[in-house]
This record gives structure tokens, C-alpha cells and sequence, in this order.
């Protein structure tokens, strides 16, 4: 029981600014810190953190040994990411006093994953495990592809909406995880609303109204409150919800128990500021009174 999670790394540097620059302006920032983000990384940090085991396939620069390093920490096994000679993937992330902020994002390594490697990844992998990927990265279908026929589970968050990357990996999966805006882009590209799509379960998550569990083989929908918190941050809480799920899922435990645990982890993670240092384990997610 393993998820294998083809996903992004990115560094998140962050700089405090006074305000955000105008064009041609050279502005000092007052302080700067360098985070670990990117989803793919956020969700293999969640499903580690929810006790799973999980492989992460991907790649990062000569520069991104760090963040190897601290996936590491986190009970992500790593072996499988490539140190290739691109930069690795990072967003440049200026906030100013007023709180607006702005954001620079380069893909890098993130888009050069070679499909083979991944292949070579799946080798021992079979129907007992878990394949899951975003669309931060290259070679979601080619994944998708060696994942299926592998019988693994394929499960595909489609964060950030890409009409093409999702319809060409759609008839492959057991499991696709919205949030509303994207459910209703995909409705435009498809015509598909979630219920009418050819996937066994769909997840839609609803943000601070919680989500929606739609099974299409019983034709059955079942809507989940969200916990009741203060939020301060919320970046980061889709992919904790869709990491801790995939790990209550590989654990056996059935979709409803699995997406209490998913949204009491998310819910948590809305308290935080940050990504992937702050997700929280799984003794937090339990123990936790809200
Ligand atoms: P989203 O990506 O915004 O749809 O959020 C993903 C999940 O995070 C939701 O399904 C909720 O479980 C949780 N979540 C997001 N925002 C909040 C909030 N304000 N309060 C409680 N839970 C939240």
C-alpha cells in the first residue's frame, strides 16, 4: 500500500515589501523566506504526515536539494526525484503591508519529468496502490497511463484547471478532486456537470461551505459541513484535504471516514500561515477539538 504522487516542488520565496512594485521600480524587501510548496510536494507532505507511504515522482534543479532534504523530513520517500540540470520550479511571492500580494511563478524541473522514469518508478507498484497527480508538472496522461494498466488506483486533483490535460486523463480515473471553480470550468469544457462524469467518485470541495461526495456507480451524492474555524491563510488547505484523503483511502478506511479526516486537516491548515511546514500529522487531525 504505497500512493505514488507525480507531482510539483516548488520554492515559495516570499518577500515583504512596502508596497508592490511599479514597473522599472528597484524596491528593497524588508525580509524574505523560503518555503517548501509547489501541490504535488503539499500533497505528498499531507498523505506522509497522515502516516502513508508515499514515493514522490518528480524533479527539481541542482538547486533544490533542500527541498528534497525536507520532504525527507516530512516521511516522504524521495528516491525518485530527479536532480536535473533546469532550475528548479519556484514562485516569487512579494506581500505588501496592505496585504495585496503578487506572484511570479516558474515551472522548471517541474515540466521536464521524463515518462520513462516514471515507469521505472511504478515497476514494483500494483492494484494495492495509489497513483495520484496535479497538473503542476508534464506527463499527467503518460502517469496516468503506465498507472492504470499497472491496476493501481488513479486518482487526479485538477488543480490548476487545464480543459485539455483533464479530459485526456478522464476515462483513466477511479477518483477526480474538484474545488467549485474548477468543477464549473470543467462543466463549460465537458458539458459534464460532476455527477454525469464517466469517474467512479468525484470530490468537489466547497472551500468554508466543505464538499461534496459524488458516487456515480450508486448515483448517490452526499454533502459534508465543514469544520467550524477562524481562517487566516488558506493556501495550502486543498491540497492537505486531497493528501490526507488519498492516505485514509489507502488505509482501507471508506469515503466518508476518509473525507472527515481530510476536511478536519484542512480545516486546521486554514489556522496557519504557510504550505507545506505547517501541514499538520495525524495525531493533530484526531486529537484536535474545533
Ligand atoms: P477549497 O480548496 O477552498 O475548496 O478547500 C478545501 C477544503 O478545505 C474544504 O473542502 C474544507 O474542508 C476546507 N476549508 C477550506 N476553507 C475552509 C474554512 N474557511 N473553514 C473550514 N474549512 C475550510
Amino acid at each position: 500500500m504505497a500512493i505514488y504522487n507525480l507531482g510539483s516542488i516548488n520554492a515559495d520565496l516570499t518577500y515583504r515589501v512596502p508596497h508592490l512594485p511599479a514597473p522599472g521600480e528597484t524596491l528593497g524587501a524588508r525580509s524574505m523566506t523560503r518555503g517548501l510548496g509547489g501541490k504535488g510536494a503539499n500533497m505528498s507532505v499531507a498523505a506522509a504526515r497522515a502516516g502513508a507511504r508515499v514515493v514522490h515522482l518528480g524533479a527539481v534543479g541542482r538547486d533544490g536539494g533542500w527541498m528534497i532534504d525536507r520532504m525527507l523530513e516530512y516521511g516522504v520517500d524521495t528516491r525518485r526525484i530527479a536532480v536535473l540540470d533546469d532550475p528548479s520550479g519556484h514562485a516569487v511571492i512579494a506581500v505588501e503591508d496592505a496585504g495585496e500580494n503578487l506572484i511570479l511563478l516558474f515551472a522548471g524541473a517541474n515540466r521536464c519529468i521524463a515518462p520513462e522514469s516514471i515507469a521505472e518508478a511504478l515497476e514494483g507498484a500494483g492494484p494495492e496502490d495509489l497513483f495520484v497527480c496535479q497538473n503542476e508538472t508534464n506527463a499527467q496522461r503518460d502517469g496516468a497511463e503506465l498507472a492504470s494498466a499497472r491496476g493501481l488506483r488513479v486518482a487526479y486533483a485538477a488543480a490548476p484547471f487545464d480543459a485539455e490535460a483533464v479530459t485526456a486523463v478522464l476515462p483513466l480515473l477511479d477518483l477526480l478532486v474538484l474545488n467549485e471553480v474548477e468543477a464549473q470550468q470543467l462543466q463549460a469544457a465537458t458539458g459534464r456537470t460532476p455527477e454525469t462524469l464517466p469517474v467512479r467518485d468525484v470530490v468537489v470541495t466547497l472551500g468554508a461551505k466543505g464538499c461534496r461526495w459524488i458516487n456515480t456507480d450508486t448515483g448517490t451524492t452526499r454533502d459534508f459541513a465543514a469544520l467550524k474555524v477562524t481562517p487566516v491563510d488558506t493556501t495550502g488547505a486543498g491540497d492537505t484535504f486531497t493528501g490526507y484523503l488519498l492516505a485514509g483511502l489507502d488505509r482501507g478506511l471508506p469515503m466518508p471516514t476518509a473525507l472527515e479526516m481530510a476536511q478536519r486537516a484542512a480545516a486546521l491548515m486554514v489556522t496557519r500561515y504557510g504550505t507545506a511546514d505547517v501541514i499538520p500529522d495525524l495525531k493533530e487531525v484526531t486529537e484536535h477539538r474545533f
